[in-house]
């Protein structure tokens, strides 16, 4: 199947590989959405005059469902401001890897690891969506709590376990992303199959291990990559590319490749 390698463009690759892009965008994320939990317990309580309705469910909702998902896939995780201070806590960084953070490193237990928490999760905020959309101190209770719970989750379990596991958002965009334009991927599987120390999966002072717990010479599909580009920075074989497709439903996608000690989705 026909693909184009996006990297290959002279400008791109450095300019994916700097952390700055990302974190500027997260960081105004971040910004918006603080100031949507403020207005929404302290501003008026009128749904269509309150910052808090007016940003998340028209602009944000709007920008994640008309060109977010279906341009990007999971494009959206990757500036994402939910795990952001957790995610800069757990690592002790902001950008590059240094120093150490704060975490207990727990594994997240096997009996969780599926999407059913993901999927109550969302069918909570939906059954309730008629009051969550249009009460600001109801989408500030709700916001606030998806930023302690993302926060409370990186501090305990290992890596991105709240986007993995429990981010009701992150549970839909991961199936629609199945079909986006984009992906990320290696470009010769025998290169990751000689390469022992999988740098990609267990970070190097370039970058991170995959924060979602993928490993990305096994990936055939983007349901669990967070498009982090983390695979990117720590793959010293420059082996990973992002490309762009045709749409692919997900029956056509081949079988991953998954080394032996890996763990699993
Ligand atoms: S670091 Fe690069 S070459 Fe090594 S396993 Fe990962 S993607 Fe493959
Ligand atoms: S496979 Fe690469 S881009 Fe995808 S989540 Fe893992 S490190 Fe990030």
């Amino acid at each position: 199947m026909t693909r184009y390698e996006l990297t290959r463009l002279p400008l791109l690759k450095p300019f994916l590989k700097s952390r700055w892009p990302q974190f500027i965008i997260t960081a105004l994320a971040l910004a918006g959405f603080l100031f949507a939990i403020l207005a929404g317990f302290v501003g008026t309580p009128v749904g269509s005059h309150n910052f808090s309705i007016v940003f998340v469910w028209i602009a944000w909702w709007a920008l994640l469902m008309l060109v977010a998902v279906p341009f990007f896939g999971r494009g959206w995780c990757s500036v994402c401001p939910l795990p952001a201070p957790g995610e800069w806590l757990q690592r002790g960084a902001i950008l590059k890897p240094q120093g150490r953070g704060i975490n207990l490193g727990k594994r997240w237990p096997n009996r969780l690891r599926n999407i059913w928490l993901q999927n109550l999760a969302f069918t909570l905020v939906a059954l309730f969506s008629a009051v969550v959309l249009t009460q600001p101190r109801v989408t500030a209770l709700v916001l606030a709590a998806f930023l302690f719970i993302a926060l409370g989750t990186s501090l305990i379990f290992e890596r991105r376990a709240f986007c993995r596991y429990l981010c009701p958002v992150g549970g839909f965009i991961g199936l629609y992303s199945q079909l986006a334009p984009v992906e990320v991927r290696v470009k010769d599987t025998s290169v990751c199959a000689t390469h022992t120390t999988k740098t990609c999966y267990i970070g190097n002072a370039d970058g991170y291990g995959c924060p979602w717990q993928v490993f990305p010479g096994g990936l055939a599909k983007n349901t669990y990559c967070g498009a982090c580009l983390e695979c990117l920075r720590t793959c010293p074989h420059d082996n990973v590319v992002l490309n762009l497709r045709p749409i692919i439903p997900p029956p056509m996608c081949p079988p991953p490749i998954i080394p032996p000690g890996t763990p699993g989705p």
